[in-house]
């Protein structure tokens, strides 16, 4: 820019930083693990165990208060270092994206972390920029920056002379010195405003709340039904009392939420594997629920590198380009031609470069073995050019004004002082350059033709062209037409089988782009984006049919895969569209103005390389190689864990409900109780302790892609849920009812015959756990040690169960006792009645909704 400074040296900065320390604001302080666990009782069911703690206190039932007190500690703790290990990792996921800014050191823009700014840098600001510091400006164009961060107004605020940190840049570009860092700055006196943490409980987990809430009622209703038979038969009140507040204790799944925090917070680790980083931990499952992905093109779907292989002359003279990259070594060759131009011969064409290279905002230099290479892949490209053909001015210097490239906008130019006066420089989208330039229509006409040809094979097309005189703005006329480049952008080579198996598993994906429409169809066609037949709309089109109606814009929407020159405010309105359409909407973004459509769709997505401070923080999910494979592979995880949370909700439900059933059977028919007070809540202990967090650690089954996306809509207690849950229930209820009964009837004392119903519970809920692993596959088909969790928690849970039936204290407190081998084999054989009973369901519901006929190979490869 016109001001010309080296900004600091790396030794400069490192001192400062020694003198100034880190640029960062306070930590807002965390919960602390004994603040977590204090917070694990602030909850009604809570309040009633510690009622009942008290109760049993004043009754002088001195080991019942201590087993209530026993497991209230047990799920407390669970739930402290639950909650405490998620929060960590979201802790250290959020330094994963972290803020940066760009400096000059050592004379080069390079990107830093915005923790490492130090008073005196010299700071650069791009459009999107969260500032990272505050400034004292001196140099901007077009510079707007929205102070609501500081301020609470979000009026975007321009012609200033000075920035603060916090506040965004939402328009232009500026340079200037730091002149306070860290706590120094003004968003630090205020810090607290502005690290608010998380926000209130996401929905799923409102939901999930409520579910609790209502399973928590109709529990109570039951058991009060269960409590007023009994005190009928003339129980003591105090024995009816211990008893509804163990059954209560176990029926109610308390440790649901916990499961369901740990299941997220487990998927968003593992997201983060897969390069995609969680901001709102309830993406994590909305992400698995998507049925339509609108993606980006430039960087995304291709690799962001961007080379020129054309140029087109307003001559009519054609060059090919050779080179790969970043790499300045390739030569200019005309069109059919062996041997390479020499640019002394060439005025127009060098006339094209010079002019691409100084309408840039990007910086190139080639040390010895070292490439300073920073900016727009666009503006790279033409620095690589303008080496390889060795037209290289120096910007910085010579500069007047500076019209910066903004997407909107479509094209940026540059006036610059040369021997010859002031000169124009722009470069930008053929239609936007057109209309500047003085020509014949058929000249136009050509010019249309030749840029749609480069762009149906694939390129991306920019029009170069020049003036002279000083311009008040940037409505530039009468500049003279230079030429076309094409430049070439690889598609990523995983982004084919991205797409491939995006298609299995029925999700629909768009290419929203800002280039060419024959560019965006040549490439998706490649990508089987669109067919062969199909065509792009472009955003005029868009703008159209939304003048219309918004019917004829639905349609248009729906009917079409791949948008072109479509503005940001247009993605929002895609958004909003497939979202009246009843689609699942996972939008992706990286300018300012994609903001609005990532806050709107149902999973934001921001680039994490490319993307600005603005969409990051606009977005529930970042990726951190803005690859869109990386999409794909967390759509499969959200998927995981959805289901993983169905597996926890099917055991605790479905063993709750068994051991409610258990109960009313023996009150209906009027025998003793069949588990007491204590024996229920050990029963608790051993069976729900670490089993159901174990099922949030489920691994993939391997069909997750092979489904198509479950509805938004459908809820957790689905047919299949209620069938499982009242197919096993009855199982466990009936039959260890039976046993029971049976016992009692043979003339087994109450005691024995207890003890033999509680190993046979103990035995079922764990066999019930492993049931639990899948929906679909049966158990024999899952690999037995793929979640070492769960296994070991089962064997030491039953070990523990054992142990305690040779522990004295503890089996005369459990009244327990040892059995004899042979009962051990009947209650064995007994329980895995339940195992085949649950592979008979999941026979049955296979059978049922994928009759013979149907099932085909794609559908599934694993069966
Ligand atoms: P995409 O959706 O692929 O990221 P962009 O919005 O970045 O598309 O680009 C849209 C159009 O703007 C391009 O087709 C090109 O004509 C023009 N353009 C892109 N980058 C630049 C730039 N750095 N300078 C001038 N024009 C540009
Ligand atoms: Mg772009």
């Amino acid at each position: 820019m016109a001001v010309a400074t080296q900004g600091l040296t790396t030794v400069q900065a490192l001192a400062r930083l020694q003198q100034y320390g880190k640029n960062c604001l306070p930590k807002p302080s965390r919960n602390s693990f004994l603040s977590l666990f204090l917070l694990q009782f602030r909850s009604a069911f809570i309040y009633v165990l510690l009622v009942a703690v008290i109760v049993c206190l004043l009754l002088g039932q001195l080991i019942n208060a201590f087993f209530i007190s026993a497991v209230l500690l047990i799920n407390a703790l669970i739930g402290t270092i639950q909650e405490y290990s998620a929060q960590q990792a979201a802790d250290s996921l959020a330094h994963m994206v972290p803020q940066q800014s760009r400096v000059l050191r050592d004379a080069h823009p390079i990107l830093i972390p915005s923790e490492d700014v130090v008073p005196g840098d010299w700071l650069i600001l791009n459009s999107g920029d969260r500032i990272g510091a505050d400034i004292a400006l001196k140099q901007s164009t077009q510079f707007q920056v929205d102070e609501s961060a500081l301020t609470g107004e979000s009026i975007s605020v321009s012609n200033t002379k000075q920035a603060f940190a916090g506040t965004l840049v939402t328009h232009g570009r500026a340079e200037g010195e730091v002149i306070a860092t860290g706590s120094k700055t003004q968003i630090g006196q205020i810090a607290k405003l502005v690290h608010q943490g998380e926000p209130t409980k996401p929905p799923l987990m409102q939901r999930i709340d409520q579910f609790t809430l209502r399973i928590a009622i109709a529990i109570l209703i039951i058991i009060a039904f269960i409590f007023g038979l009994t005190l009928l038969r003339g129980a003591a009140l105090s024995e009816v009392f211990l008893l509804g507040v163990a059954l209560a204790v176990s029926a109610i799944p308390e440790g649901l939420p916990a499961a369901i925090t740990v299941a997220l917070a487990i998927g968003m680790k593992r997201m983060a594997k897969a390069n995609v980083i969680v901001r709102k931990l309830v993406a994590v499952e909305a992400l698995g629920s998507c049925t339509f992905i609108a993606s980006d093109k430039t960087g995304t779907l291709t690799v962001n590198e961007m080379t020129i292989g054309q140029i087109w002359l307003a001559n009519d003279q054609l060059y090919d380009v050779t080179g790969e990259g970043l790499s300045p070594t390739g030569q200019a060759y005309r069109h059919g031609h062996d041997s390479p131009v020499d640019l002394q011969h060439e005025t127009a064409l060098k006339q094209l470069v010079t002019v691409g290279v100084f309408a840039n905002e990007a910086h190139l230099v080639f040390e010895e073995d070292k490439v300073h290479a920073d900016g727009d892949g666009v503006d790279l490209a033409f620095l690589i050019l303008g080496h390889k053909l060795k037209t290289l001015p120096d910007t910085r210097r010579k500069r007047l004004t500076l019209f910066p490239y903004e997407s909107e906008k479509g094209f940026g130019a540059s006036v610059d002082e040369t021997e010859a006066g002031p000169e124009i420089s722009v470069k930008g989208a053929v239609e936007k350059i057109l209309p500047m330039c003085s020509m014949s229509k058929e000249m136009r006409q050509t010019i249309l033709s030749q840029s749609h040809s480069m762009a149906k094979r694939g390129y991306r097309v920019l029009a170069l062209a020049h003036g002279t005189g000083t311009p008040l703005d940037d409505h530039f006329n009468g500049l003279k037409f230079l030429g076309l480049v094409a430049m070439s952008d690889p598609l990523r080579p995983d982004a084919i089988d991205a797409v491939a198996a995006c298609r299995q598993a029925k999700i629909k994906v768009a290419m929203i782009t800002g280039d060419h429409p024959a560019t965006a169809l040549s490439l998706s066609q490649q990508l089987k984006i669109a067919g062969e037949t199909d065509s792009a709309i472009t955003g005029q089109q868009l703008e159209q049919a939304r003048l219309e109606d918004i019917n004829s814009f639905d349609r248009l929407v729906a009917n079409h895969r791949v948008f072109a020159r479509v503005k940001p405010k247009q993605k929002m309105e895609i958004t909003e569209s497939l979202i009246r359409q009843g689609e699942f909407v996972a939008m992706t973004g990286d300018g300012v103005n994609d903001a609005p459509a990532l806050k709107h769709a149902h999973v934001g997505i921001a680039m994490g390389l490319r993307g600005t401070d603005v969409a990051r923080e606009s977005a529930s999910l970042v990726l951190t190689d803005d690859k869109f494979s990386s999409i794909v592979k967390g759509i499969i995880e959200g998927r995981i864990v959805y289901n993983n949370i169905r597996k926890v909700i099917y055991l605790l439900i479905s063993t709750g409900a068994a051991e409610i059933l258990l109960f009313i059977l023996s009150v209906l028919f009027a025998l003793p109780i069949p588990l007491f007070p204590l024996q229920i809540l050990w029963l608790n202990i051993v069976t729900n302790g670490v089993q159901d967090v174990a099922l949030a650690f489920e691994p993939a089954e391997g069909r997750e892609l092979s489904q198509a996306p479950r509805s938004p809509k459908e809820p957790i207690f689905d047919r299949l849920m209620l069938e499982r849950v009242c197919s096993s229930a009855l199982t466990m209820g009936l039959v260890a009812f039976a046993l029971f009964a049976s016992s009692l009837h043979m003339g087994v004392d109450e005691v024995e015959a207890r003890n033999l119903t509680l190993m046979l519970m103990v035995l079922f809920e764990n066999v019930h756990a492993l049931n639990s692993r899948s929906e679909h596959r049966s158990l024999l088909r899952t690999p037995l040690f793929s979640n070492p969790i769960l296994l070991i928690g089962i064997l030491v849970a039953q070990g523990i169960h054992i142990g305690a039936m040779y522990t004295p204290g503890l089996s005369d407190a459990l009244q327990l006792s040892p059995i004899s081998l042979e009962q051990w084999l009947v209650l064995l054989a007994t329980a895995s009645v339940l195992f085949v009973v649950d592979e008979a369901h999941k026979k049955y519901w296979h059978t049922k909704h994928h009759p013979k006929s149907a099932v085909s190979i794609a559908e599934h490869p694993r069966e």
